[in-house]
């Protein structure tokens, strides 16, 4: 059974999403899990480390918004990528 989804629900799953840049891994996206580790995406996690080791939350912010923005409209990712992406894993102290 599958949930419609509208652009305030289509990234309700948040807890299993990308822990650094927030990418979901739901039917759509499941093969992006790097199998080293199912926390991250292969795009920030690959060969052992992270892809951009030295990135910020802000940095994962400006990368998602061109992403997501065809979806939900450019400033609506930017507002929901600033609220959701400083809360994951990699960017907790
Ligand atoms: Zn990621």
């Amino acid at each position: 059974m599958k949930m419609s989804e509208t652009s305030e629900t289509i990234f309700d799953e948040a807890e299993d999403c990308c822990q650094s840049c927030s990418l979901p891994f739901n039917d759509e996206h499941t093969d992006m899990r790097s199998p080293e580790n199912p926390k991250y995406c292969i795009y920030c996690y690959a060969d052992g480390g992270f892809t951009m080791p030295n990135a910020t939350a802000d940095d994962m912010v400006a990368i998602g918004v061109p992403l997501l923005a065809p979806r939900m409209g450019e400033d609506a990712a930017r507002q929901y990528l600033q609220a959701l992406i400083p809360t994951l894993e990699r960017w907790q102290c």
